[in-house]
C-alpha cells in the first residue's frame, strides 16, 4: 500500500527542496483581500502572485518535463532498446528559471537504467551551453539534437535517436523500407523519411540541418548504416513511435528469416490503419503513463 504513495511522497519532498511551495505563499483570498493597492483582475489576483504562480508553473512544468524524458530513458532500457550510455532522447521544456525553453539531456555517461529526473542536464537551446544540472553535454548530442529541435520547433519538442536492434538491422540492408504487412508497420504509413548517404561519424556542426531536412515532414528517419531517429511533439509521442517502430521492425525481420514472400497490403489499406491510430491520440500518453506507474513501483528513484 506504501507504495502507492511513493510518487506523492517524492514529489512532495523536491518540491519542499526547490522551494516551490513559497511561490504561492500569501496567496490573495478572493473574499476577504482589501490590498486595494494592487491591480486586481477579475480573477482578483495580484501582479506579483501571477507573476509568482507563473514561476511556480514553469517549475511545474520543468519538472513534468523532466518526469517523462527520465522515464523515457529507463522505458527504453526496460525494452532492451539503449545502447549502453550512447545514443540520446531530448525533450524541449520551460527552463526551470523561467527564461526561455531548455533541452534537456543525459549528462554523458549515465546509463539509461539510472537517468533520474534531476540528473538531466538543461542546454540553452542558443549556445549549447549547460544551464541546468551538472555533468557533460555529450558534444555531437548537443549539436545534432540542437539543430533539429531549433528547425522543427514548435511542432517537434523531442527527439529520440537510438540504434535499437531490429530498426537498425533493417537499417543495414540495402532495402531497408519498412514494408506494409503488419499493422504496427501500417500504422507509420507515410510517415517514414529514409537516409542512405551514412559517410562515416558526422560533422557535428551540419548533421543536425542535414538530418532535419532528410526528416521533412517525416516523423521517423531511418538511418542507413547507422539507426533510427523519431520525432514528436512529446516524449510520450517520440518514445510510443520508436516502440512500436521497432516491434514492426521486428516482425518484419523475423517474417523476411521465413524466405517466403512477405504479404504486404496495399497502400489504401496501411493509409486506413495509418489514419485509424492518428485518431486514437491518446494511446502515446497511455503507454508513457502505464510505464511511469510501473516505473513507480519498482524504481521510484527515477522521479527524484
Ligand atoms: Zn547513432
Amino acid at each position: 500500500m506504501a507504495k502507492q504513495y511513493e510518487f506523492i511522497r517524492i514529489l512532495n519532498g523536491i518540491w519542499k527542496k526547490n522551494g516551490w511551495s513559497s511561490l504561492i505563499k500569501d496567496r490573495c483570498n478572493p473574499y476577504t483581500c482589501t490590498r486595494t493597492s494592487y491591480i486586481c483582475t477579475s480573477s482578483h489576483k495580484s501582479q506579483e502572485e501571477r507573476s509568482a504562480r507563473e514561476r511556480l508553473s514553469t517549475a511545474v512544468s520543468n519538472y513534468q518535463a523532466r518526469v517523462d524524458l527520465a522515464a523515457s530513458y529507463r522505458g527504453m532500457h526496460f525494452y532492451g532498446m539503449g545502447e549502453g550510455v550512447c545514443n540520446h532522447l531530448t525533450l524541449r521544456a520551460p527552463a526551470a528559471d523561467g527564461n526561455g525553453d531548455v533541452m534537456l539531456l543525459v549528462p554523458h555517461g549515465t546509463h539509461w537504467s539510472e537517468v533520474t529526473a534531476s540528473c538531466l542536464l538543461g542546454i540553452c537551446l542558443d549556445s549549447g551551453d549547460v544551464v541546468e544540472g551538472d555533468g557533460i553535454a555529450e558534444a555531437s548530442a548537443t549539436n545534432i539534437h540542437m539543430a533539429i529541435h531549433n528547425t522543427m520547433a514548435p511542432k517537434i519538442q523531442s527527439v529520440m535517436h537510438t540504434h535499437t536492434p531490429y530498426a537498425t538491422a533493417l537499417a543495414c540492408l540495402e532495402d531497408s523500407r519498412v514494408r506494409m504487412v503488419h499493422q504496427n508497420s501500417m500504422r507509420f504509413f507515410g510517415k517514414i523519411a529514409y537516409d542512405s548517404d551514412y559517410d562515416g561519424l558526422p560533422d557535428v556542426e551540419d548533421e543536425g540541418p542535414r538530418l532535419a531536412r532528410m526528416l521533412g515532414d517525416k516523423e521517423i528517419l531511418m538511418m542507413g548504416n547507422h539507426g533510427v531517429l523519431a520525432v514528436g511533439h512529446s516524449a510520450a509521442y517520440a518514445f510510443d513511435s520508436l516502440y512500436y517502430l521497432e516491434k514492426a521492425c521486428l516482425f518484419q525481420v523475423l517474417a523476411m528469416s521465413a524466405g517466403t514472400k512477405l504479404h504486404e497490403k496495399p497502400d489504401n489499406i496501411a493509409k486506413k490503419v495509418a489514419e485509424s491510430f492518428d485518431a486514437i491520440t491518446v494511446y502515446a500518453d497511455r503507454h508513457l503513463d502505464g510505464l511511469k506507474k510501473h516505473l513507480a513501483r519498482q524504481e521510484p528513484h527515477f522521479m527524484s
